[in-house]
Formats: structure tokens, sequence, C-alpha cells
């Protein structure tokens, strides 16, 4: 059986078609529709062929819509030979930003959920209408095809109220929704589970701090295999330093750059979502640029590195207090999987806490799983690289059994 994984964002569409056999999930094609609605639109694609042989292409296209852009994945993958015909796949499983308080589980899609969808985009204005296109149009393009809808939100459905309220009048919360949700809850999901079969231990018995430290970047604290607390909150500008975002921070700046600046709400917004965090304070997002200038004595790197890594400490030092027992800090994401810097700065001197770094295998893991922490350490540290299209995929063959 094939299922086909589509995480349809505003402008690109990335998709993951795995040939499924038992318990084995084979990558039979992967790429990406980018660029949909723009000058230079293209799709790329990577599949393997019955020899094993891996071969890639990218097509310029002109791609209009989602619509378009599916078709023309589609297309693709039939030209390759990588799906041999629609009976082949046995579901579409679609990345849904935001499932709001309605999804706790991934949800079979019925006109109701895409209604429930739907009510949600005001929570998420920039993600939910394009991941609705693309359940829309994968309905129209596969009928009879179960289609399965797996929210980033789900797995901080389990956080208490004491988590994930704000402290503002209720009726904000009862009439409007606002409230924390949390985001990366697939990462997240994922990560624990791999950590749970490191550390030999059913997820059920398990307390992590699981850091998924990307362009976006998010920490959860789980308790016996469920989320009581991310860093993440209504939206994903809240929490930890990212790429683009400034994560947490006094919401009285909004108002003082209104009454003192003239900013309006639309640049308050890309102020804070895209002109901040690493940007905001050094000029450039990825983490790897970031270190190069460090490296050659940009003081703004610098300080961008250390304002991250003193808001990983202190989230970790707050999930300790709210677990209580920690079993393991598992790191994920670009720069979680890849960067021994970061998680030696967000790891140190967190001995008191239990957590001691083994700084020879934190320097050689890279990329890969892996143990980081000392044999003694009292905590575990954990690498484990995300697979959030895989986690799509078992999740949604599970809605469908
Ligand atoms: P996204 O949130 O877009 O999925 P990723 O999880 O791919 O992002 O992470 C992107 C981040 O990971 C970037 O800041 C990038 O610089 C960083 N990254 C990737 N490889 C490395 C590396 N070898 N060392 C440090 N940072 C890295």
């Amino acid at each position: 059986m094939k299922i086909l994984v589509l995480n349809s964002g505003s402008s690109s569409i990335k998709f993951r078609l795995f040939a499924v056999a038992e318990d084995d999930w084979r990558v039979a094609a992967s790429g990406a529709a980018t660029r949909i609605g723009e000058d230079g639109a293209a799709v790329r694609l990577s599949w393997t062929d019955a020899a094993s042989e891996v071969h890639s292409r990218e097509d310029a296209a002109t791609i209009a819509s989602h619509h378009a852009g599916i078709e023309h994945i589609v297309t693709a993958l039939r030209h390759t030979g990588a799906l041999g015909g629609i009976a082949e796949l046995g579901a579409v499983g679609h990345r849904v930003v935001h499932g709001g308080e309605a999804f706790h589980t991934p949800t079979l899609v019925d006109d109701d959920v895409i209604a429930a969808i739907r009510r949600m985009i005001p929570l998420a204005p920039l993600h939910n209408p394009a991941n609705l296109d693309g359940i829309m149009v994968a309905r129209e393009l596969f009928p009879g095809v179960p289609q399965v809808a797996v929210f980033d939100t789900a797995f901080h459905q389990t956080m208490p109220r004491t988590a994930y309220r704000y402290a503002i009048p209720g009726y904000l919360y009862r009439e409007h929704h606002v409230r924390r949700y949390g985001f990366h809850g697939t990462s997240h999901h994922y990560v624990a589970k791999a950590a749970a079969r490191m550390l030999d231990k059913p997820l059920s018995h398990c307390n992590l701090i699981t850091l998924h430290l990307g362009n976006g970047a998010s920490a959860t604290a789980i308790r016996e295999g469920a989320s009581v607390d991310t860093s993440m909150g209504m939206t994903p500008l809240e929490g930890l330093v990212m790429g683009s975002r400034c994560g947490d921070i006094d919401p009285a700046v909004h108002f003082y750059l209104c009454r003192h600046l003239g900013f309006d709400n639309d640049t308050m917004d890309d102020l804070l979502n895209r002109q901040s965090g690493l940007v905001g304070l050094c000029g450039v997002n990825d983490m790897r640029e970031v270190h190069r200038l460090a490296e050659a004595g940009d003081e703004d790197a610098e300080l961008a590195l250390g304002v991250t890594c003193h808001r990983l400490r202190k989230y970790i030092g707050a999930y300790v207090a709210v677990l209580g027992r920690v079993d393991a800090v598992v790191f994920t994401g670009g720069i979680g999987e890849n960067d021994a810097e970061i998680r030696r700065c967000a790891c140190a001197e967190l001995e008191q806490l239990g957590i001691a770094l083994d700084p020879h295998a934190n320097a050689q893991v890279q990329g890969r799983v892996g143990t980081i922490s000392c044999a003694d350490s009292r905590v575990a540290v954990l690498v484990v690289p995300t697979d959030e299209e895989l986690e799509i995929g078992r999740e949604t063959l599970e809605a469908i059994s």
C-alpha cells in the first residue's frame, strides 16, 4: 500500500510517498512544488526505482494554485513510476497546523472536519487556509481515498488548564478561544517515542523535555508520555528564540511601539514574526551563519547565541520544575540535531538539575541518533533526528486502520 503525505504551505507543497509493507516504511518518492503562484515555480522530485537506485529531477512549471501544484506532483509521481495509479493509494495524510480544541488525535476528513478546520482559520490565518487547500484538492483528485488530518496542536491537548490558560479575563478564552495551544506536536511526539525506545521504557512511563530547534523552535514538558506544557502559545510566536521570531516578550513592548513609533498591527506582526529572533539580533536567521559571524568576532552574533542559549536553559530549568522527575532531555530539529555548540551551552552548568553532558559524545553526534550525556548523568541527554512526514504517515495509517 502507498501513503501520500502532503504538507501544504502558503507558497509550497512538500510531499512524501511511502510504500508500506507490514512495519516497513520505504520512501518511494519525496519532493516539493515550490513558489506556487510566483515566477520560477518548480516541482522537485526524488524517487527510488525498482533496482533501489535513487533519481531526482526538477521541472520548471507554471503553478498558479495549490490545485495545479498537486496535479503536477501526481503527474510527476506517475511519470516516474513511483505511483502506479490512484488505486495504489491507501490514504493521504495532511499536516494541519491548527486544530484548536476540537482535535486531539489524527482525524479522518469529512465535511464536518473541513468545516472545523475552516473555523480555526482566525487562529492560524497563514497556515490553515493552505492546509485546507491541500485537503480539498486531494479529495477531488483522489476520490474514494481516505484523507486524514494530522494536527500540530493535537499532541498538546493533554496540557492541564493551569498550563494552557493565560492570566487574562476568562471570557476571552470562553468566547474567543484565547489560550495556549502549542505546535510542533507531531515532532515532539515522534522524538518522545524514539527516546522511550532508547531508554527501554514504555512512553507512558517516561518524563521528558523535548527541544525542537529548527527555524521555528519549541520546548515541551512530557509527563508519562503526555504533553503537560509547551513553550509556544496561542500562535507559534511564544517561547524560545527562533530564526526570525522573538519568542517570549513583554506584551507592553507592543503598545509602547504603537504609541511612540506609530507602529500598527501589521508592522508589529512583521516585526515580531519576521524581523526578530536571530535575524533581529544579528541580521541572519541561519544558525550556521550566526556561528560563522560569531567566530569572526561579530558581537551581535555572539549576543544572538547567548540570548538563544540563555532562553533554552531557562526553559529546561522551568520544565524540570514542572515535571519533578526527568528521564531525558531530547534535542531535535536542524539545530538540535546538528549543533553541538548550542547543545553544550543549553546544558551548561545544569549539573545541579542532574543534567551532565559528555563533551566528547556531544561533539561526535551530528544528524543522527545518539546519547550525549555522561554515564553518571541522572538525566539522559539524547539527540533524535525528527521525521514529521514519517510520523504523519504512521498516524494516517493508524487513523484508517
Ligand atoms: P525548519 O523549522 O524550517 O524545518 P530545520 O529543522 O531544517 O528548520 O532547521 C533549520 C536550522 O537548522 C537553521 O537555522 C540551520 O542553520 C540549522 N542547521 C542545519 N544544519 C546545521 C548544522 N550542521 N549546524 C548548525 N545548525 C544547523
